[in-house]
Protein backbone atom coordinates (compact mmCIF):
# COMPACT_ATOMS: atom_id res chain seq x y z
CA UNK A 1 0.00 0.00 0.00
CA UNK A 2 1.75 2.92 -1.47
CA UNK A 3 1.71 5.60 1.44
CA UNK A 4 4.36 8.45 0.52
CA UNK A 5 1.67 11.35 0.56
CA UNK A 6 0.52 10.50 4.36
CA UNK A 7 4.07 10.05 5.45
CA UNK A 8 5.20 13.35 4.06
CA UNK A 9 1.78 15.27 5.18
CA UNK A 10 3.12 13.49 8.53
CA UNK A 11 6.46 14.98 8.32
CA UNK A 12 5.12 18.78 7.47
CA UNK A 13 2.91 18.19 10.31
CA UNK A 14 5.59 17.25 13.16
CA UNK A 15 7.21 20.35 12.56
CA UNK A 16 3.98 22.79 13.61
CA UNK A 17 1.90 20.79 15.82
CA UNK A 18 2.12 19.04 18.88
CA UNK A 19 2.50 14.89 17.95
CA UNK A 20 1.65 15.74 13.96
CA UNK A 21 -2.32 16.06 15.07
CA UNK A 22 -4.78 18.24 16.57
CA UNK A 23 -6.62 15.65 18.94
CA UNK A 24 -4.06 12.89 21.14
CA UNK A 25 -5.74 9.99 20.18
CA UNK A 26 -5.50 10.55 16.26
CA UNK A 27 -1.42 9.94 16.55
CA UNK A 28 -2.04 6.53 18.14
CA UNK A 29 -1.43 4.71 14.75
CA UNK A 30 1.94 3.72 14.26
CA UNK A 31 4.57 4.79 12.85
CA UNK A 32 1.88 7.32 11.44
CA UNK A 33 -1.67 8.03 10.88
CA UNK A 34 -3.24 8.12 6.87
CA UNK A 35 -4.29 11.90 6.00
CA UNK A 36 -8.04 11.48 4.48
CA UNK A 37 -8.20 13.09 1.18
CA UNK A 38 -12.06 12.80 1.54
CA UNK A 39 -15.05 10.73 2.43
CA UNK A 40 -17.30 8.36 0.09
CA UNK A 41 -20.22 6.84 1.53
CA UNK A 42 -19.39 4.09 4.23
CA UNK A 43 -15.71 4.60 3.39
CA UNK A 44 -12.61 7.27 3.42
CA UNK A 45 -9.84 7.40 0.77
CA UNK A 46 -6.13 8.64 2.13
CA UNK A 47 -4.03 11.28 0.10
CA UNK A 48 -2.42 8.58 -1.70
CA UNK A 49 -5.86 7.38 -2.76
CA UNK A 50 -6.10 4.12 -0.58
CA UNK A 51 -9.41 3.28 0.14
CA UNK A 52 -11.24 2.30 3.35
CA UNK A 53 -14.46 0.76 4.87
CA UNK A 54 -14.86 3.16 7.40
CA UNK A 55 -15.99 2.05 10.77
CA UNK A 56 -14.40 5.40 12.66
CA UNK A 57 -17.34 7.44 10.84
CA UNK A 58 -15.06 10.90 12.25
CA UNK A 59 -15.34 9.05 16.16
CA UNK A 60 -19.29 9.35 15.83
CA UNK A 61 -20.72 12.04 14.62
CA UNK A 62 -21.34 10.39 11.21
CA UNK A 63 -24.93 8.65 11.58
CA UNK A 64 -25.47 9.17 8.22
CA UNK A 65 -22.22 8.13 6.21
CA UNK A 66 -19.84 10.65 4.43
CA UNK A 67 -22.36 11.42 1.65
CA UNK A 68 -25.22 13.49 2.78
CA UNK A 69 -28.75 12.75 2.18
CA UNK A 70 -29.18 16.12 -0.98
CA UNK A 71 -31.62 17.70 1.26
CA UNK A 72 -29.10 17.80 4.31
CA UNK A 73 -26.27 18.95 2.59
CA UNK A 74 -28.83 21.46 0.31
CA UNK A 75 -29.57 23.03 3.70
CA UNK A 76 -26.16 23.19 4.91
CA UNK A 77 -24.64 24.64 2.25
CA UNK A 78 -27.39 27.02 2.17
CA UNK A 79 -27.03 27.87 5.55
CA UNK A 80 -22.96 28.70 4.55
CA UNK A 81 -23.88 30.58 2.11
CA UNK A 82 -25.85 32.96 3.99
CA UNK A 83 -23.27 34.02 5.72
CA UNK A 84 -21.30 31.95 8.51
CA UNK A 85 -22.59 33.43 11.74
CA UNK A 86 -23.79 35.84 13.59
CA UNK A 87 -23.37 36.51 17.58
CA UNK A 88 -27.36 36.74 18.05
CA UNK A 89 -29.89 34.02 17.66
CA UNK A 90 -31.20 32.26 14.57
CA UNK A 91 -34.37 30.33 13.89
CA UNK A 92 -32.60 27.05 13.09
CA UNK A 93 -31.27 27.20 16.79
CA UNK A 94 -35.27 26.55 18.25
CA UNK A 95 -35.82 24.35 16.09
CA UNK A 96 -33.52 21.79 16.90
CA UNK A 97 -33.72 22.70 20.76
CA UNK A 98 -37.60 22.23 20.03
CA UNK A 99 -36.91 18.40 18.13
CA UNK A 100 -34.44 17.07 21.00
CA UNK A 101 -37.16 18.10 23.57
CA UNK A 102 -39.67 16.37 21.86
CA UNK A 103 -37.70 13.31 21.54
CA UNK A 104 -35.39 12.75 24.73
CA UNK A 105 -37.61 12.14 27.77
CA UNK A 106 -35.18 14.03 30.14
CA UNK A 107 -34.86 16.94 28.15
CA UNK A 108 -37.31 20.02 28.52
CA UNK A 109 -34.57 22.29 27.58
CA UNK A 110 -31.50 22.66 26.36
CA UNK A 111 -28.28 24.82 26.13
CA UNK A 112 -26.22 24.47 22.70
CA UNK A 113 -22.26 24.39 22.85
CA UNK A 114 -19.62 23.63 20.61
CA UNK A 115 -17.83 20.59 21.98
CA UNK A 116 -18.70 16.60 24.17
CA UNK A 117 -16.07 18.50 26.43
CA UNK A 118 -17.51 22.09 26.55
CA UNK A 119 -20.86 20.29 27.60
CA UNK A 120 -19.91 18.28 30.65
CA UNK A 121 -17.64 21.00 31.69
CA UNK A 122 -21.10 22.84 31.77
CA UNK A 123 -22.92 20.57 33.07
CA UNK A 124 -20.87 19.87 35.92
CA UNK A 125 -20.48 23.41 36.70
CA UNK A 126 -24.29 23.55 36.41
CA UNK A 127 -24.75 21.01 38.82
CA UNK A 128 -22.42 22.50 41.70
CA UNK A 129 -24.47 25.45 41.41
CA UNK A 130 -27.74 24.03 41.22
CA UNK A 131 -26.75 21.73 44.63
CA UNK A 132 -24.63 23.95 46.17
CA UNK A 133 -22.20 20.57 46.68
CA UNK A 134 -18.68 20.42 44.95
CA UNK A 135 -18.16 16.49 44.38
CA UNK A 136 -18.89 14.54 41.55
CA UNK A 137 -18.94 10.96 41.02
CA UNK A 138 -17.55 9.38 38.01
CA UNK A 139 -16.79 5.75 36.39
CA UNK A 140 -13.25 4.59 36.79
CA UNK A 141 -12.05 4.12 32.94
CA UNK A 142 -15.09 6.83 32.01
CA UNK A 143 -14.09 9.43 29.50
CA UNK A 144 -16.38 12.70 29.05
CA UNK A 145 -13.45 14.88 27.80
CA UNK A 146 -10.56 16.85 28.42
CA UNK A 147 -11.67 18.30 31.02
CA UNK A 148 -10.14 19.29 34.54
CA UNK A 149 -13.35 17.79 36.46
CA UNK A 150 -12.96 14.50 34.83
CA UNK A 151 -9.67 13.56 33.95
CA UNK A 152 -8.82 11.82 36.93
CA UNK A 153 -8.25 8.52 38.04
CA UNK A 154 -7.52 6.26 41.23
CA UNK A 155 -10.48 5.78 43.48
CA UNK A 156 -13.16 7.29 46.11
CA UNK A 157 -10.83 7.93 48.73
CA UNK A 158 -7.78 8.59 46.71
CA UNK A 159 -8.30 10.76 43.48
CA UNK A 160 -5.58 11.89 41.26
CA UNK A 161 -5.30 14.01 37.99
CA UNK A 162 -4.66 11.48 34.60
CA UNK A 163 -3.11 14.25 33.15
CA UNK A 164 -0.20 17.25 33.74
CA UNK A 165 -1.42 20.25 34.13
CA UNK A 166 -4.64 19.58 36.79
CA UNK A 167 -3.92 20.40 40.47
CA UNK A 168 -4.27 17.79 43.11
CA UNK A 169 -6.64 20.04 44.63
CA UNK A 170 -8.90 19.72 41.68
CA UNK A 171 -8.28 16.28 41.80
CA UNK A 172 -9.93 16.02 45.70
CA UNK A 173 -13.87 17.39 43.94
CA UNK A 174 -13.80 14.65 41.53
CA UNK A 175 -14.92 10.72 43.39
CA UNK A 176 -14.26 7.53 40.67
CA UNK A 177 -15.88 4.75 41.53
CA UNK A 178 -15.94 0.95 39.63
CA UNK A 179 -18.57 1.20 36.94
CA UNK A 180 -21.72 -1.51 37.53
CA UNK A 181 -20.72 -1.62 41.29
CA UNK A 182 -23.43 -1.00 43.67
CA UNK A 183 -22.05 -1.13 46.97
CA UNK A 184 -19.04 1.26 45.78
CA UNK A 185 -21.62 3.81 44.89
CA UNK A 186 -23.65 3.29 48.06
CA UNK A 187 -20.24 3.68 50.15
CA UNK A 188 -19.13 6.93 48.37
CA UNK A 189 -22.42 8.17 49.06
CA UNK A 190 -22.27 7.23 53.17
CA UNK A 191 -19.06 8.78 53.44
CA UNK A 192 -19.42 11.83 50.81
CA UNK A 193 -23.44 12.19 50.41
CA UNK A 194 -23.81 15.60 51.91
CA UNK A 195 -21.35 17.12 49.52
CA UNK A 196 -21.97 15.08 45.80
CA UNK A 197 -23.84 17.28 43.46
CA UNK A 198 -23.98 14.36 40.55
CA UNK A 199 -22.81 10.93 39.63
CA UNK A 200 -21.85 11.80 35.69
CA UNK A 201 -21.77 8.50 33.62
CA UNK A 202 -22.54 7.09 30.29
CA UNK A 203 -25.38 4.89 30.17
CA UNK A 204 -23.15 2.45 28.36
CA UNK A 205 -19.71 2.55 28.91
CA UNK A 206 -18.26 3.81 25.49
CA UNK A 207 -14.97 4.88 25.28
CA UNK A 208 -13.32 2.00 27.36
CA UNK A 209 -14.53 -1.54 25.79
CA UNK A 210 -18.41 -0.70 25.20
CA UNK A 211 -19.63 -1.85 28.93
CA UNK A 212 -23.37 -1.97 29.12
CA UNK A 213 -25.11 -1.55 32.42
CA UNK A 214 -25.94 -5.01 34.53
CA UNK A 215 -29.79 -5.27 34.92
CA UNK A 216 -30.60 -2.83 37.44
CA UNK A 217 -27.61 -0.86 37.78
CA UNK A 218 -28.88 2.52 36.04
CA UNK A 219 -32.25 2.13 38.43
CA UNK A 220 -30.06 2.31 41.09
CA UNK A 221 -28.04 5.43 40.45
CA UNK A 222 -31.67 6.99 39.85
CA UNK A 223 -32.28 6.20 43.22
CA UNK A 224 -29.33 6.70 45.37
CA UNK A 225 -29.21 10.22 43.33
CA UNK A 226 -32.47 11.04 44.36
CA UNK A 227 -32.27 9.97 48.49
CA UNK A 228 -29.22 12.21 48.63
CA UNK A 229 -30.39 15.21 46.90
CA UNK A 230 -27.70 14.67 43.62
CA UNK A 231 -28.29 15.02 40.36
CA UNK A 232 -27.73 12.14 37.41
CA UNK A 233 -26.11 13.16 34.79
CA UNK A 234 -25.93 11.04 31.68
CA UNK A 235 -23.19 11.33 29.43
CA UNK A 236 -24.77 10.90 25.61
CA UNK A 237 -22.40 12.32 23.57
CA UNK A 238 -21.59 8.95 22.32
CA UNK A 239 -24.94 6.87 23.03
CA UNK A 240 -27.22 10.10 21.82
CA UNK A 241 -29.71 9.64 19.05
CA UNK A 242 -27.41 6.11 18.34
CA UNK A 243 -28.14 3.68 21.01
CA UNK A 244 -31.82 3.71 21.31
CA UNK A 245 -32.85 6.04 17.86
CA UNK A 246 -34.27 9.59 18.81
CA UNK A 247 -35.17 8.36 22.03
CA UNK A 248 -31.38 7.85 22.94
CA UNK A 249 -29.40 4.96 25.36
CA UNK A 250 -32.14 6.88 28.26
CA UNK A 251 -35.07 5.66 26.79
CA UNK A 252 -33.91 2.48 25.68
CA UNK A 253 -33.25 1.94 29.76
CA UNK A 254 -36.15 3.41 30.76
CA UNK A 255 -33.95 5.53 33.18
CA UNK A 256 -34.51 9.68 33.03
CA UNK A 257 -31.59 11.43 34.39
CA UNK A 258 -31.92 14.89 35.51
CA UNK A 259 -28.99 16.61 33.54
CA UNK A 260 -27.81 15.20 29.64
CA UNK A 261 -25.11 15.76 27.68
CA UNK A 262 -24.81 15.75 24.15
CA UNK A 263 -22.68 15.76 21.10
CA UNK A 264 -21.16 13.95 18.08
CA UNK A 265 -24.70 13.13 15.98
CA UNK A 266 -26.55 16.19 17.35
CA UNK A 267 -23.98 18.59 15.27
CA UNK A 268 -24.56 17.14 12.28
CA UNK A 269 -20.93 16.34 12.10
CA UNK A 270 -20.23 19.55 12.79
CA UNK A 271 -18.70 21.29 16.08
CA UNK A 272 -21.41 20.21 19.24
CA UNK A 273 -22.31 19.92 22.46
CA UNK A 274 -25.42 20.41 24.44
CA UNK A 275 -26.51 20.04 28.11
CA UNK A 276 -30.41 19.23 27.98
CA UNK A 277 -32.68 18.44 30.96
CA UNK A 278 -35.01 19.57 33.82
CA UNK A 279 -36.04 22.86 32.89
CA UNK A 280 -35.58 24.08 36.69
CA UNK A 281 -31.79 23.00 36.45
CA UNK A 282 -31.28 23.85 32.88
CA UNK A 283 -32.62 27.51 34.02
CA UNK A 284 -29.58 27.75 36.29
CA UNK A 285 -27.76 28.51 33.46
CA UNK A 286 -26.85 32.58 32.70
CA UNK A 287 -28.92 34.85 31.59
CA UNK A 288 -31.65 32.91 33.55
CA UNK A 289 -29.87 31.74 36.30
CA UNK A 290 -26.53 32.26 38.24
CA UNK A 291 -24.61 29.50 36.32
CA UNK A 292 -22.33 31.58 33.82
CA UNK A 293 -22.27 29.45 30.62
CA UNK A 294 -21.53 31.41 27.05
CA UNK A 295 -19.45 30.89 23.61
CA UNK A 296 -18.90 32.69 20.62
CA UNK A 297 -19.48 30.11 18.48
CA UNK A 298 -22.64 28.29 20.45
CA UNK A 299 -25.89 27.57 18.28
CA UNK A 300 -23.47 27.77 15.51
CA UNK A 301 -26.84 28.41 12.42
CA UNK A 302 -24.58 25.32 9.84
CA UNK A 303 -24.00 23.18 13.00
CA UNK A 304 -27.65 23.84 14.20
CA UNK A 305 -29.06 23.20 10.23
CA UNK A 306 -26.65 19.64 9.76
CA UNK A 307 -28.12 18.45 13.48
CA UNK A 308 -31.60 18.73 12.76
CA UNK A 309 -31.29 17.85 9.08
CA UNK A 310 -29.68 15.30 9.86
CA UNK A 311 -31.89 13.99 12.95
CA UNK A 312 -35.17 14.36 10.76
CA UNK A 313 -34.04 12.43 8.00
CA UNK A 314 -33.41 10.11 10.57
CA UNK A 315 -37.05 10.35 12.05
CA UNK A 316 -38.40 10.07 8.23
CA UNK A 317 -36.32 7.27 7.17
CA UNK A 318 -35.16 3.87 8.00
CA UNK A 319 -31.72 4.94 9.22
CA UNK A 320 -32.09 2.99 12.41
CA UNK A 321 -33.04 0.28 11.23
CA UNK A 322 -30.42 0.01 8.79
CA UNK A 323 -27.68 0.64 11.03
CA UNK A 324 -28.67 -1.49 13.65
CA UNK A 325 -29.33 -4.63 11.18
CA UNK A 326 -25.88 -3.91 10.11
CA UNK A 327 -24.66 -3.62 13.59
CA UNK A 328 -26.31 -7.00 14.19
CA UNK A 329 -25.09 -8.55 10.87
CA UNK A 330 -21.54 -7.53 11.80
CA UNK A 331 -21.48 -8.41 15.82
CA UNK A 332 -22.95 -12.00 14.77
CA UNK A 333 -20.35 -12.75 12.15
CA UNK A 334 -17.53 -11.64 14.39
CA UNK A 335 -19.20 -14.15 17.00
CA UNK A 336 -18.95 -16.81 14.61
CA UNK A 337 -15.48 -15.93 12.78
CA UNK A 338 -14.62 -15.58 16.84
CA UNK A 339 -15.66 -19.19 18.10
CA UNK A 340 -13.60 -20.88 15.21
CA UNK A 341 -10.63 -18.96 15.09
CA UNK A 342 -10.03 -16.96 17.72
CA UNK A 343 -11.97 -17.95 21.43
CA UNK A 344 -9.67 -15.68 23.02
CA UNK A 345 -11.66 -12.33 21.57
CA UNK A 346 -15.31 -11.03 22.62
CA UNK A 347 -17.59 -9.16 20.74
CA UNK A 348 -18.90 -6.31 22.53
CA UNK A 349 -21.48 -3.65 21.58
CA UNK A 350 -25.00 -2.79 20.82
CA UNK A 351 -27.35 -0.93 18.23
CA UNK A 352 -24.78 0.37 15.52
CA UNK A 353 -21.78 0.40 18.04
CA UNK A 354 -19.30 -3.08 17.84
CA UNK A 355 -15.83 -3.75 19.13
CA UNK A 356 -14.18 -7.02 19.41
CA UNK A 357 -11.64 -7.29 22.42
CA UNK A 358 -9.48 -9.52 23.69
CA UNK A 359 -11.07 -11.00 27.08
CA UNK A 360 -9.80 -14.32 28.26
CA UNK A 361 -7.26 -17.31 27.20
CA UNK A 362 -9.70 -19.91 26.64
CA UNK A 363 -11.97 -22.64 24.93
CA UNK A 364 -15.36 -20.95 25.27
CA UNK A 365 -15.44 -18.42 22.27
CA UNK A 366 -17.85 -15.38 21.39
CA UNK A 367 -20.29 -13.19 23.52
CA UNK A 368 -22.90 -13.48 21.59
CA UNK A 369 -25.25 -16.24 20.69
CA UNK A 370 -28.83 -16.02 18.74
CA UNK A 371 -30.61 -14.49 22.02
CA UNK A 372 -27.86 -13.12 23.32
CA UNK A 373 -27.27 -10.08 21.67
CA UNK A 374 -25.32 -6.79 23.32
CA UNK A 375 -27.08 -7.24 26.44
CA UNK A 376 -25.98 -10.17 27.40
CA UNK A 377 -24.18 -8.67 30.77
CA UNK A 378 -27.94 -7.63 32.06
CA UNK A 379 -28.42 -11.61 32.24
CA UNK A 380 -26.59 -13.52 34.61
CA UNK A 381 -28.02 -16.36 33.51
CA UNK A 382 -26.54 -16.33 30.12
CA UNK A 383 -23.66 -18.73 30.05
CA UNK A 384 -21.20 -16.34 28.90
CA UNK A 385 -21.96 -13.71 31.59
CA UNK A 386 -18.41 -13.85 33.56
CA UNK A 387 -16.56 -13.14 30.12
CA UNK A 388 -18.38 -10.06 29.44
CA UNK A 389 -16.32 -6.68 30.59
CA UNK A 390 -18.47 -5.23 33.54
CA UNK A 391 -16.44 -2.54 34.37
CA UNK A 392 -12.95 -0.80 33.74
CA UNK A 393 -10.85 -2.86 35.28
CA UNK A 394 -12.28 -6.22 33.17
CA UNK A 395 -11.29 -4.04 30.17
CA UNK A 396 -7.66 -3.50 31.15
CA UNK A 397 -6.98 -7.05 31.81
CA UNK A 398 -8.15 -7.62 28.12
CA UNK A 399 -5.21 -4.70 27.06
CA UNK A 400 -3.02 -6.56 24.81
CA UNK A 401 -0.09 -5.76 22.37
CA UNK A 402 -1.65 -8.17 19.99
CA UNK A 403 -4.21 -5.63 19.18
CA UNK A 404 -2.16 -3.31 17.03
CA UNK A 405 -0.68 -5.85 14.88
CA UNK A 406 -3.97 -7.93 14.14
CA UNK A 407 -6.84 -5.07 14.07
CA UNK A 408 -4.74 -2.01 13.45
CA UNK A 409 -2.02 -3.22 11.11
CA UNK A 410 -3.72 -5.90 9.06
CA UNK A 411 -7.39 -4.73 9.03
CA UNK A 412 -5.44 -1.63 7.49
CA UNK A 413 -3.58 -3.36 5.02
CA UNK A 414 -6.80 -4.63 3.88
CA UNK A 415 -8.53 -1.85 3.22
CA UNK A 416 -10.38 -1.48 6.52
CA UNK A 417 -10.39 1.48 9.01
CA UNK A 418 -10.81 0.78 12.51
CA UNK A 419 -11.07 3.05 15.53
CA UNK A 420 -7.13 3.87 16.56
CA UNK A 421 -7.47 3.26 20.27
CA UNK A 422 -7.92 -0.30 21.41
CA UNK A 423 -10.75 0.06 23.53
CA UNK A 424 -13.01 2.78 21.64
CA UNK A 425 -16.14 1.94 19.68
CA UNK A 426 -16.55 1.60 16.23
CA UNK A 427 -20.04 2.81 14.73
CA UNK A 428 -21.99 1.30 11.53
CA UNK A 429 -23.45 4.44 9.96
CA UNK A 430 -26.59 4.71 7.07
CA UNK A 431 -24.20 4.88 3.84
CA UNK A 432 -22.63 1.38 4.83
CA UNK A 433 -23.86 -1.35 2.96
CA UNK A 434 -24.09 -5.37 3.62
CA UNK A 435 -21.18 -5.85 0.99
CA UNK A 436 -18.69 -3.60 3.50
CA UNK A 437 -19.79 -5.56 6.72
CA UNK A 438 -19.12 -8.42 4.30
CA UNK A 439 -15.84 -7.47 3.78
CA UNK A 440 -15.12 -6.73 6.72
CA UNK A 441 -15.42 -10.02 8.25
CA UNK A 442 -13.51 -11.23 5.56
CA UNK A 443 -10.65 -9.26 6.69
CA UNK A 444 -11.04 -10.07 9.94
CA UNK A 445 -11.22 -13.43 9.14
CA UNK A 446 -7.88 -13.14 7.94
CA UNK A 447 -6.41 -11.08 10.35
CA UNK A 448 -6.88 -13.44 12.83
N1 LIG B 1 -18.16 12.48 26.51
C1 LIG B 1 -18.04 11.30 25.89
C2 LIG B 1 -18.83 10.13 26.39
C3 LIG B 1 -17.20 11.16 24.78
O1 LIG B 1 -17.08 9.97 24.19
C4 LIG B 1 -16.48 12.29 24.33
C5 LIG B 1 -15.53 12.21 23.14
N2 LIG B 1 -15.47 11.06 22.45
C6 LIG B 1 -16.64 13.48 25.01
C7 LIG B 1 -17.48 13.56 26.09
C8 LIG B 1 -15.90 14.71 24.57
O2 LIG B 1 -16.43 15.17 23.37
P1 LIG B 1 -15.54 16.10 22.41
O3 LIG B 1 -14.42 15.26 21.90
O4 LIG B 1 -16.51 16.54 21.34
O5 LIG B 1 -15.07 17.25 23.22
Amino acid sequence: MNDDQSRALYDRALSVMPGGVNSAVRAAIEPYPFFVRKGDGGHVIDADGNRYVDWVMGLGPLLLGHDLPEQVRAEIQRTASEGPMYGTPTEVEVDLAEFVVRHVPSVEKIRFVNSGTEATVSAVRLARGYTGRNKIVVMQGGYHGAQESTLVEGDAENPKPSSAGIPQSFAEHTLPVPFNDEEAMRDVFENHGDDIAAVLTEPILANYGIVHPVEGYLETLREITDEHDSLLIFDEVITGFRVGGLGCAQSHFGVTPDVTTFGKIVGGGFPVGAIGGRAEIIEQFAPSGPVFQAGTFSGHPVTMAAGLETLQFAAENDVYEHVNRLGDRLRSGLTDILADQAPNYTVVGTDSMFKVIFTREGPSAGLLEDQCDAGCVQDPDCPRYDYCPKNAADVKRAETDRWRRLFWGQMKDQGVFLSQNQFESQFVSYAHTEEDVDETLEAYKEAL
